[in-house]
């Protein structure tokens, strides 16, 4: 699944080919993806000019001189920019063909992406209203995650995954993060002290904003904008690593199950 890296990734390699430029068709092959897209959409967006590129969460928000795009690239959507006349494959279900004479292309096998358009204020639409900050604002900081973890006895882990706490940190990233930060993923969120809640805060800026200079992920089927796989782009310490020697104290990853997803960490390193 994009995550939030690929998602920024995206959003850069796409910002100056579309930004400025006026949207002189939408090509819809395919409109039920996880929501309908939204009715008359084609014509609501031909003829209006992209403003900015904008990202909340994992969802891009193309503000137009009228409206907005909200997209959503899903379990395995993603986009690219093509030259217009390119033939369309199997899963691409929308263009944007722009005054360019480029098409931004999404493609998605899954369909669980979605293509919408407000007339309002896209931050207040319904699904992004109540989300939750970003990881890499200063909102998000040490004192907000203790805040949000005391008392609690739910896995540190578990805890950062939870996206009414802070939006954009999935198993990979938090998995690293902790790593980083030396903390085991099974330990009590109020049990942190609060120089961890700190250090914690800061390995997950880090390990998010190397990965968006990594050029995105680690997803097998995440392709950016120029059509090179991300796959293995960044360095994991301990993600999908079980058995293999830890990069720092040789102690082998040991990996088990916490909420459904796989976890791993280095007895060696974290406490
Ligand atoms: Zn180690």
């Amino acid at each position: 699944m994009p995550e939030l890296p690929e998602v920024e990734t995206t959003r850069r390699g796409i910002a100056r080919a579309v930004v400025d430029h006026t949207i002189v068709a939408a090509v819809l092959r395919h409109s039920r993806l996880r929501w309908p897209i939204t009715r008359g959409f084609a014509s609501r967006v031909q003829g209006r000019t992209i403003r900015s590129l904008r990202r909340r969460a994992k969802y891009l928000i193309f503000d137009l001189d009228d409206g907005a795009i909200i997209l959503h690239l899903g379990m395995s959507g993603s986009l690219r920019l093509l030259a217009k006349e390119t033939p369309p494959l199997t899963h691409d279900h929308v263009d944007l063909v722009l005054d360019s004479q480029l098409c931004l292309r999404f493609n998605d096998p899954r369909r669980f992406g979605s293509v919408l358009w407000t007339a309002h204020d896209p931050l207040q639409h319904p699904l992004l209203a109540s989300l939750a900050p970003e990881p890499l604002s200063d909102e998000f900081n040490g004192e907000y995650l203790a805040k949000a973890a005391r008392g609690r006895r739910v896995a540190i882990k578990q805890l950062l995954m939870n996206g009414r706490l802070v939006v954009g940190v999935g198993n990979i990233y938090a998995s690293e993060a902790l790593f980083r930060a030396g903390i085991r993923p099974r330990r009590a969120a109020g049990r942190l002290r609060q120089e961890e809640f700190a250090a914690l805060v800061s390995a997950i800026k880090i390990v998010l904003e190397e990965a968006i200079r990594a050029g995105g992920t680690t997803l097998r089927d995440y392709v950016n904008p120029e059509g090179m796989p991300g796959y293995f782009s960044q360095k994991l310490f301990v993600y999908e690593r079980s058995g293999e020697p830890c990069r720092v104290c040789r102690t082998p990853i040991k990996q088990f199950v916490q909420g459904q997803r796989s976890t791993y960490f280095c007895p060696g390193c974290q406490k």
